[in-house]
């Protein structure tokens, strides 16, 4: 049995010990740190995925998931906020008014496309991006001339000025565009030739007619537009399968061209938002399934990528579909009260460098406010 006063001493000698010790750390210069632990900034992303489901609200986001044997590629991503939707003139915004306040960080009118209540330009974050070097990109599954891709690179008092918006696209740099609406650069009602005015801007123009999406190797070339459709494209339960294949070429060919300063490309799913106006379940669920999937196909690029902040929302609900009581998970019954828009607020989920940035309750503005700071970018 050891002594009680030699536990005593062997107490002492401890605390004599450590004392001394403690003492000659603080001798030791600050320059060494005590542990590994520095500071961190949370790391800002390189690149920017802007996904928007058009009308896609949680009535759909939830419809689809269960319609897909209750998964959703959503379900991989980091951090979900909710943004609040209404338009600068009405409390039920349309396409063009939230497109703009994405992309241009301002509440407008109906039907505004990059432009302010006093119908003035107002530069978007693509086109911030693209003076500041990085390259951009639009995608869509309806026209490229159409409200939502419209806002992030035309400024025009009125979404359906189609002809003088797909003009727009020749006053900006953008180096990859893919979507419907051919005939509104190359059979314009002035017979203006788009596609040469876009070659002599060096893009490398093809169409549906003159090439398969699958065919078209875009690397080598300096800036590429791609038209899927003379009007709008076709429904996904129709045959349109176009928006995995051009999102991911696309996101290679951005990548590699933007090696030093990344970029900022927008995808849509266009045609959620038809089936909500067509108050077509069936055409609802088909496209939201679509762009689960597209989303689950960007999510594998990006969080191989490692640099690329991915964000998912859409412009506003479209039907106000609810799912009805005799809905099993493989038969949804859907119903609406409405064939145009809702006022409810709208999911926005989060995936990437920054991603916490998008979490809590905001405004719509507030999502071109915190893409233009996650990539240090200003007005
Ligand atoms: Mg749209
Ligand atoms: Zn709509």
């Amino acid at each position: 049995m050891i002594p009680k006063f030699a536990f005593s001493t062997l107490k002492l000698s401890c605390v004599v010990l450590i004392s001394l010790f403690a003492c000659s750390k603080t001798t030791i210069p600050q320059a060494t740190p005590v542990n590994n632990v520095t500071p961190t900034l949370e790391k800002s992303p390189k690149n920017i995925i802007l996904m928007i489901g058009d009308g896609m609200g949680l009535g759909q986001i939830s419809a689809g998931l269960y319609a897909n044997g209750n998964k959703s590629a959503l379900e991989r991503m980091e951090y979900i906020g909710l943004h609040k939707p209404y338009a600068g003139n009405k409390l039920i915004t349309d396409s063009a008014a939230a497109a703009t306040a994405f992309a241009c960080g301002v509440k407008t009118y109906n039907g505004a496309i990059g432009v302010d209540m006093d119908t003035i330009a107002v530069p978007s974050i693509l086109e911030h991006a693209e003076s500041d070097g990085m390259a951009t990109g639009l995608i869509a599954t309806s026209t490229i001339v159409h409200a939502t891709p419209a806002s992030f690179i035309a400024h025009d008092a009125y979404r359906k000025n189609y002809e003088a918006i797909a003009e727009d696209f020749l006053k900006t740099d953008i180096d990859l565009f893919i979507g419907g609406g051919a005939k509104f650069f190359n059979q314009r009602e002035d017979e203006k030739d788009l596609y040469q005015a876009l070659r002599n801007n060096g893009y490398q123009v093809e169409d549906y007619f003159s090439k398969e999406l699958e065919d078209f190797d875009f690397s080598g070339y300096e800036k590429i537009a791609y038209l899927t459709a003379i009007d709008s494209p076709i429904p996904v339960a129709k045959g349109r399968d176009y928006l995995a294949k051009a999102s991911i070429k696309a996101l290679d060919y951005l990548k590699q061209k933007s090696a030093e300063h990344g970029f900022f490309i927008m995808i849509e799913g266009s045609q959620i938002d038809w089936g909500g106006h067509a108050n077509n379940t069936a055409y609802l669920l088909s496209e939201m399934q679509e762009y689960d999937r597209v989303i689950g196909e960007v999510l594998d690029w990006s969080q191989a990528d490692g640099e690329t902040l991915v964000i998912v929302t859409a412009d506003h609900e479209t039907g106000g579909f609810a799912i009805q009581k005799e809905s099993t998970m493989d038969s949804i019954v859907g119903a609406f009260t409405s064939d145009y828009h809702t006022g409810t607020m709208i999911p926005v989920f989060s995936d990437g460098p920054m991603a916490s940035e998008f979490k809590g309750i905001y405004e719509n503005t507030a999502i071109y406010d915190k893409m233009m700071k996650a990539l240090s970018l200003s007005n």
